[in-house]
């Protein structure tokens, strides 16, 4: 069982007449067959929480690396929502379950979705372009957006997907055989798989391939600075300026995900921002321009910030599509903020995809789609003024 603050949010949502599902990045129905099982015993994390016992909840898992004991059982200290869980109950993710009096993380080794995607797609626009990341989700997520462009996987437990059996080391032998720059924690959100996240990303950064955090940021500073060692890049969800909305909208809280960026940042972690406008929920000007008066202010200017198209979705099914005009209106906003770097999501086509330099205006990466159709830049710089252009280019 959960705390009572975190039912009544999810409650709210369940008994109203949208329901609830977390914003992610994938398709659904992506899933695939679980092969045979692997043996956990090679887990470095494992020490940390005791020796795991004979009989697990689930053939993939591993405990949990943050949890404290409470009278009534266990407390996850993962992120936000800070449930207390009974024994024999799973938390608000669905992936973190009380097994006599242990916390178990059960999407360890088990994604439900794998793929090898364009980094563009993420999206990732100013980190090593072109190049492909071998992309993982297991079912499962901490938070429940009513807009959810996943909600199959991302409101389902590990235990109710069909899913691929890839413990950490085949996730990177794939992701190298498969000739891709990065991996990708994605679809639905790593915080359902920090454990999973954390082992692959060790092993991916001593083999060289890069490590890329998809997520809606909502998870305490500790497991982040932690995974923040072996992270390179981000993109993460900012999916409104309003604490009323995001508890409304997604069952979550607005100063997590602000203390989230911050720390990217002082940890070195290269960072983009999406903010979905969602017409009558994220749509309003005025905070918009809050939130890029904000970005500025805390000196994140130069991370680029993509505002994306919100298609009808799950529980939101009765609203049209965003308007490109309000996109337009939104990109501009961050702009004249001072936002060096914002971009137009899910709009084929938009001109607003492309990468201009930030000094002398002119065109620097033309894109079509997840292609790069020109390029006028050497290195990290403008070719026409030589201004820097702030990313990791190569
Ligand atoms: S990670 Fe899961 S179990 Fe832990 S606090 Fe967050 S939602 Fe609850």
């Amino acid at each position: 069982m959960t705390a009572s603050k975190n039912i009544s949010k999810r409650e709210f949502i369940k008994a109203s007449f949208f329901g609830g599902c977390g914003f992610c990045m994938a398709a659904s129905g992506l899933n695939a067959l679980a092969g045979s099982s692997f043996g956990n015993d090679s887990l470095s994390h494992l020490a940390e929480n005791g020796a795991l016992p004979q009989d697990t909840p689930w053939k993939w898992s591993t405990p949990a690396l943050y949890f404290v004991d409470t009278p009534k059982g266990i407390k996850c200290k993962l992120c936000p929502q800070k449930c207390e869980i009974e024994p024999g109950k799973a938390g608000d993710c669905r992936t973190n379950v009380n097994y006599n009096g242990v916390l178990y993380s059960i999407s360890y080794g088990n994604p439900c979705a794998v793929h090898i995607d364009p980094v563009e797609k993420k999206p990732l626009l100013h980190y090593l372009p072109g190049t492909k990341a071998y992309s993982i989700a297991t079912a499962g997520c901490n938070l429940a957006c009513l807009n959810c462009q996943n909600w199959e996987i991302s409101q389902s437990s590990p235990k109710d997907t069909r899913n691929y059996d890839l413990m950490p080391e085949a996730v990177v032998a794939e992701a190298r055989k498969a000739g891709c720059r990065s991996i990708a924690y994605t679809y639905s959100d790593p915080v359902a798989f920090y454990e999973y996240t954390l082992d692959t990303s060790t092993l991916a950064r001593q083999e060289g391939i890069k490590n890329l955090l998809i997520s809606a940021g909502y998870i305490n500073p500790d497991p982040l600075r932690r995974l923040c060692k072996v992270i390179d890049a981000a993109n993460i969800d900012l999916k409104s300026f309003s604490d009323e909305i995001y508890e409304m909208l997604n069952a979550g809280t607005l100063q997590p995900v602000l203390d989230t960026l911050k720390i990217l940042k002082d940890e070195g972690v290269w960072l983009e921002i999406t903010n979905l406008v969602v017409p009558t929920w994220t749509d309003d000007m005025d905070m918009i321009k809050r939130m890029c008066d904000w970005l500025v202010e805390n000196e994140l200017h130069m991370f680029p910030l993509h505002f994306s198209r919100f298609y009808p979705m799950h529980k939101l099914t009765y609203l049209p599509e965003s308007p490109v005009a309000t996109l337009e209106k939104a990109r501009q906003i961050a702009l004249n903020a001072g936002i060096k770097y914002s971009y137009i999501g899910n709009v084929p086509g938009t001109k607003a995809e492309n990468t201009s330099c930030p000094h002398c205006k002119k065109l620097l990466l033309e894109r079509k789609g997840y292609v790069i159709l020109q390029n006028n830049m050497t290195q990290n710089r403008c070719s026409y003024c030589n201004e820097t252009i702030d990313g990791v280019w190569e």
